[in-house]
């Protein structure tokens, strides 16, 4: 089965492929399904961090013999048990990751490689977060408020797309502020941004690619933040043909 160019390339880098076995799966919002899987070596060999992701290949829908690769965070970590949990946003059109995550049963098993998840929590810890993202950034937006310490002021920027999104659940902080805002162009996000003083904070921010891209200019043009102050990762593409 082939894995194209990212496949030769990924392997180029000695990235690791790991086998995972699905165990169980519970919708915790109507479009938002909880998967659990199950691998024997993976902990062995990698550390849980907030927001670590994993790439997975899925089988082509169009039967062709080729796999194709969408990555997915590690919203929950069990390393004693060599389990995880992975939060899966079922998006329409569906692509090859939601025709296999609808239909997929415990029992079965998917391909993954693990390579390229380098996000660490900035150390020492920043005045402040600002995260920004979506509903499928909302499980690495979830890690980032429970490592964030008590202390430290974070403010959420949630775009929508569908009226379930309200419906996914966010971890509490004591200093949280939620801004959720309807998506109705690539720069509606950012937009939205309020202009204040945020010296010291570091700011992460994940969503569609032409989005992450407005937001990156934006950070750094208008709302001060320096380069090292910022993580910026574009998660999918709006239009997005395999
Ligand atoms: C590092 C990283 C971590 C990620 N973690 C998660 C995660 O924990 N949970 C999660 O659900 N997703 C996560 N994603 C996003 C996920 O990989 C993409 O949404 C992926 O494109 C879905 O693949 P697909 O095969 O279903 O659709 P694709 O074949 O990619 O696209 C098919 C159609 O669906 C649209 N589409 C794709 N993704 C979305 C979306 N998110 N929202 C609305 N429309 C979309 C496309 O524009 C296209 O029209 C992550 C992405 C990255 C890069």
């Amino acid at each position: 089965m082939s894995r194209g160019l990212t496949g030769i390339v990924l392997k180029g880098y000695g990235a690791r492929d790991y086998t995972l076995t699905l165990l169980s799966k519970r919708e915790i919002a109507p479009h938002f399904v909880r998967f659990r899987f199950a691998s024997a070596q993976l902990f062995q060999e990698i550390t849980w961090h907030p927001a670590t992701w994993l790439r997975f290949w899925f089988p082509d829908p169009a039967g062709k013999r080729r796999e194709l690769q969408r990555a997915y965070t590690l919203v929950a970590a069990y390393p004693e048990q060599g389990e995880f949990e992975i939060d899966v946003l079922l998006h329409e059109p569906p692509g090859p990751a939601t025709l296999w995550f609808s239909q997929a049963q415990p029992g079965d098993t998917i391909a993954s490689t693990f390579l390229g998840s380098r996000f660490r929590m900035p150390q020492p810890e920043p005045a402040g977060f600002l995260l920004i993202g979506d509903a499928c950034s909302t499980p690495a937006i979830n890690n980032l408020i429970v490592a964030a310490q008590p202390q430290t002021a974070l403010e959420v920027y949630l775009e929508s797309s569908s009226p379930h999104d309200a419906a996914i659940p966010i971890e509490a902080h004591p200093q949280l502020r939620l801004h959720r805002i309807a998506r109705s162009s690539a720069g509606s996000l950012v937009a939205a941004l309020e202009s204040r003083d945020r010296s010291g904070w570091y700011a992460w921010g994940a969503g569609e690619a032409g989005t992450m891209k407005l937001l990156h200019k934006a950070l750094k043009d208008t709302h001060g933040f320096a380069k090292e102050a910022i993580h910026v990762q574009s998660y999918w593409a709006e239009n997005h043909k395999s």
